[in-house]
């Protein structure tokens, strides 16, 4: 069984609802289970402003599909809940299913890079994780707390505030 931690982003059609049913899809994967889901927050969206505010949350999670099979799941449950993919990255969505960590592993593909490349500086992803795993340690030994420390919180609110 390997450990993975999963962020989850939505901006449409009811974020709150999106995020509940891709939890309850994640529960349904086979050889996987949820061991953890953080608060949800309210985040001010990458790029494009115009654009409604972001829900993200990050889930943990033990399967036994491979890097690349859990690629393809997660993008399934994007497709099912009408995530339509366009050129304009960080543009408006009702799912995004990021793979942040799996084990200690490190994995530069060209359809899968983790740990995710941005996960470093960005709060939505920092703090929600911490949330659920204070101790985490990166594959490049970096410290989880230490990450958070210095990544300033900018507009991140709990959802419901
Ligand atoms: P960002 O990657 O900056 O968060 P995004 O999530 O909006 O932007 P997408 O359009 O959802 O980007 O994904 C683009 C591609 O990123 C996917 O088709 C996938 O192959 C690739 N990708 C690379 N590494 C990962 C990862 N760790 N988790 C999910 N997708 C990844
Ligand atoms: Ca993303
Ligand atoms: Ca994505």
């Amino acid at each position: 069984m390997s450990t993975c931690y999963i962020a989850l982003g939505s901006n449409l059609e009811d974020p709150l609802a999106q995020a509940n049913r891709a939890i309850a899809a994640l529960k349904q994967l086979p050889n996987t289970t949820v061991l953890d889901i953080s608060p949800f927050y309210r985040s001010k969206p990458l790029g494009p402003q115009d654009q409604n505010d972001y829900l993200n949350a990050v889930i943990k999670l033990t399967t036994n599909l491979s890097p690349i099979v859990l690629l393809d799941e997660l993008q399934t449950i994007e497709k099912a809940q009408g995530r339509v993919r366009k050129d304009n990255r960080w543009g408006a969505r009702t799912l995004d299913l990021d793979i942040l960590l799996y084990d200690d592993l490190v994995i530069q593909s060209e359809r899968l890079t983790i740990p995710h490349y941005h996960m470093k500086n960005r709060e939505f992803v920092l703090y929600p994780l911490f949330d659920i795993a204070p101790n985490l340690i990166l594959p490049d030994n970096d410290k989880l707390k230490d990450l958070v420390a210095k990544c300033p919180k900018n507009d991140l609110k709990m959802w419901n505030i």
